[in-house]
């Protein structure tokens, strides 16, 4: 299988490769050449299977250029550090009603799905290549601890994740800085999430040392990510009773629109799955765009579920490049109207598949009280979005993207329970070992070049 770009401007690439790259050197995010179609006796073949063997099942179509017994390796190691056998287990709360549990991956949250499979790619390439990695990233919350749990302890690799001191959450620092582990460098920066990007992509940006150090950025477009996060729809929606498939509703809290949009592929893949319905927070670019067809860019407002926080959904490239017909030319039109004016108004695109729902931060906490209150179930605030609105006609599977005890202040606000951990816990006990530095390029090429992998 080859990779092209949505932007049509750079050579096709086989897998590793484009996951070696990330972004595409044309700006745009790659995609599979052609979508496999998966038949209803293969679906039927699939039900039987593991959730790493169906993750096989379906990743080989795509990781051609991995050896089966490898690509098969891989994936078996990347589920070992799931806590539930099933993995991603299904729970009934309601008629029609389901969650998909998604959090219990090593940082309790759903990247680990993608980042764990990520960072085992990422050490079997170094491995065929002879050659060191260092991954750096900017985070303000779950992305970054995913990240570093994916490459903890492997050899040839180093993780830099930068955030803002101060600005993220207890635990969320203290997932990144109580590894323990001598590749991880968990970067304190002065300043705003914002100054750590500009110093990120001024680094980037400086062909010399990111060759130099063979840098490759940790973000939400590489494409292995979203291919990773397919599985979980694919094996929710085999659990579910046969006569009920065709009606399921994915509701799916929102932010940079990866999640939805694995689920979406898969559907492109001849999965027969009724709908989705993003679910945003008040930050609603994309509950706009579902609702008038206006992609227009707003401001971002800090709220309670602080991963859905952004103001441009980097993964929309991708369903814009089926939504112009898979034309390369007319998204480079669409991406160029955007940037100049902050906004683009979309005649036709998959409105019978899609629905959309907002939530404030005024409503979280009753939400959460709802849920507990009908379902004798706590939902965190990202998974409480998702909440705000279902459909009553469908078979509603909510995908609940974090564990409540990564928010135990505004679960206890809402309900008076505090929601605990075992891996939190112990984390609680252990030494925070951070460095301070300047949000500037010279101070974090300094720590790199002190610090990498050769
Ligand atoms: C990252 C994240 C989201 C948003 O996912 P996208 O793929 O960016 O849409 C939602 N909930 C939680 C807990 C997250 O960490």
């Amino acid at each position: 299988m080859r990779f092209i770009s949505t932007r049509g401007q750079t050579a096709a690439l086989g897998f590793s490769d484009a996951v070696a790259t990330g972004l595409a050197p044309d700006g745009g995010l790659y995609l599979p050449e052609t979508l496999p179609q998966f038949s209803t006796a293969d679906l039927a073949r699939f039900e039987k299977l593991s959730y790493a063997e169906l993750c096989f099942e379906f990743l080989r179509h795509f990781a051609t250029d991995i050896p089966s017994e490898t690509l098969r390796a891989i994936i078996a190691k990347s589920y070992t550090r799931f806590t539930d056998p099933a993995i991603a287990p299904l729970k009934p709360l309601a008629k029609n009603l389901y969650v998909l549990e998604l959090f219990h991956g090593p940082t309790l949250a759903f990247k680990d799905f993608a980042l764990q499979l990520l960072g085992n790619l990422y050490e079997h390439q170094c491995a065929t290549r002879r050659e060191s990695i260092n991954v750096l990233g900017a985070t303000s919350g779950d992305t970054g601890a995913a990240a570093i749990h994916g490459l903890l302890g492997k050899p040839g690799t180093a993780i830099f994740i930068l955030y803002p001191d101060g600005r993220v959450s207890p635990l969320q620092e203290r997932q990144m800085a109580c590894t323990g582990a001598e590749n991880v460098h968990a970067l304190a920066v002065e300043g705003s999430f914002d100054d750590a990007q500009a110093a990120l992509k001024e680094i980037f940006g400086d062909q010399e040392f990111r060759l130099r150090h063979r840098l490759s950025a940790v973000n939400s477009v590489n494409i292995a990510r979203v291919l990773a996060q397919c599985v979980y729809y694919l094996s929710a929606w085999l659990r579910v009773p046969a006569g009920e498939r065709a009606n399921v509703e994915f509701v799916v809290p929102t932010g940079n629109f990866g999640n939805v949009l694995a689920g979406w592929l898969l559907q492109q893949m001849g999965v027969p799955i009724r709908g989705f319905r993003v679910a945003t927070n008040q930050n609603d670019i994309l509950y706009r765009m579902f609702t008038t067809g206006e992609y227009r860019v707003g401001a971002v407002l800090p709220s309670l579920a602080p991963s859905m926080d952004i103001q441009v959904a980097s993964n929309f490239e991708r369903f814009i490049y089926f939504a112009v017909g898979r034309d390369p030319a007319r998204v480079r039109e669409v991406m160029a109207t955007f940037k100049a004016t902050g906004g683009y108004r979309f005649e036709n695109f998959d409105r019978g598949t899609f629905s959309a729902s907002r939530c404030t931060d005024v409503e979280i906490p009753g939400i959460i009280q709802r849920i507990h209150r009908d379902y004798g179930y706590i939902a965190d605030p990202h998974t409480a979005c998702a909440f705000a609105e279902l459909n009553p006609e469908r078979v509603n599977i909510v995908l609940a993207t974090a564990s409540p005890a990564k928010f135990p202040e505004t679960i206890q606000a809402a309900i008076g329970i505090e929601p605990t951990h075992p891996s939190l816990e112990e984390l609680k006990s252990r030494p925070v070992v951070k460095h301070r530095l300047a949000a500037t390029p010279a101070a974090i090429r300094a720590f790199i070049d002190a610090h990498a992998v050769n």
